[in-house]
Formats: C-alpha cells, sequence, structure tokens
C-alpha cells in the first residue's frame, strides 16, 4: 500500500495545477491507489456510482483528464484502442516512462529512460517522444 506521504503528494499536485480536491476526485484518487492497476473510464464510473449516484459518465472522464493533467493520473495506451488510466507516482516532474503487465494490469515507472541520449534521428531533431511499454510484473512471473 501507498503511504500517507504519497497521498499528500497527490493533494499537493492538484493544489499545484489550481484544481479543488472534490470529493469526485479525492475517490477517484484513492480507487486508484488502492488498486494500483490501470482502470478504463468505465471501471472508473461503475465504482463511482454507488458512492454519487448521480454522477455520469462524462464527468468521470473529465475528472480523469484533469487529474491526468496535473500528472497524479497517466493514460496508459493498450492494444484494445480503449482509454486506460493510471497512478501516476512520479509526476511531471521527471521524464519517465509506464509499463503495464497483462496478466494482473499493474502499473509501474520506468524512469531510466533509454531513448533520451537520441537527439536526431532520420535528419530530425528529435524533441519529445511517447512510450508505453507492456510485460508480465514479477509477481506474475513467480506464480
Ligand atoms: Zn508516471
Ligand atoms: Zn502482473
Ligand atoms: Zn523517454
Amino acid at each position: 500500500m501507498l503511504s500517507l506521504d504519497s497521498h499528500t503528494q497527490y493533494l499537493n499536485r492538484l493544489k499545484d495545477n489550481g484544481l479543488k480536491l472534490t470529493p469526485r476526485r479525492q475517490a477517484i484518487i484513492h480507487l486508484f491507489m488502492g488498486s494500483a492497476v490501470h482502470l478504463t473510464p468505465e471501471e472508473v464510473w461503475k465504482k463511482l456510482h454507488q458512492q454519487f449516484e448521480k454522477c455520469g459518465l462524462p464527468s468521470v472522464y473529465r475528472n480523469l483528464e484533469s487529474l491526468v493533467e496535473c500528472g497524479i493520473l497517466a493514460r496508459i495506451q493498450l492494444a484494445d484502442r480503449k482509454k486506460h488510466y493510471g497512478l501516476c507516482t512520479v509526476g511531471h516532474e521527471h521524464h519517465h516512462h509506464h509499463i503495464t503487465c497483462i496478466k494482473c494490469g499493474r502499473v509501474d515507472e520506468i524512469s531510466d529512460c533509454p531513448l533520451t541520449n537520441i537527439t536526431e534521428i532520420n535528419g530530425y531533431q528529435v524533441l519529445n517522444h511517447f512510450l508505453q511499454m507492456s510485460g508480465i510484473c514479477s509477481h506474475c512471473l513467480e506464480n
């Protein structure tokens, strides 16, 4: 489980981006902190719906995106072309990528990026890149 410190850290990221900690945002953060796996907006909505009866799917979409903007959540790209989101423990401050386990769905951070040294390719000056990895986590490999 994540410590209280990381919870405070997420709240600070909200504050830094001028976002209020609404009950819905708090519930979404808690949901991701409690599971550490990636979720689709529909899955988040199904869980939130029990707590917030009036909470519609569009509101969940908006809240998820605002949490991505302040670096609390990350968009996770998978082969199914659906939207997925996972908790981002590092935030925007440091360049990093995410890896997901295809068996249990957990999301982890990769902070050692092998691509940062590539500044030129095909005659381009490289300014940015996006990378998403998937695999089988150490826990699932053991079982
Ligand atoms: Zn991250
Ligand atoms: Zn796994
Ligand atoms: Zn990178």
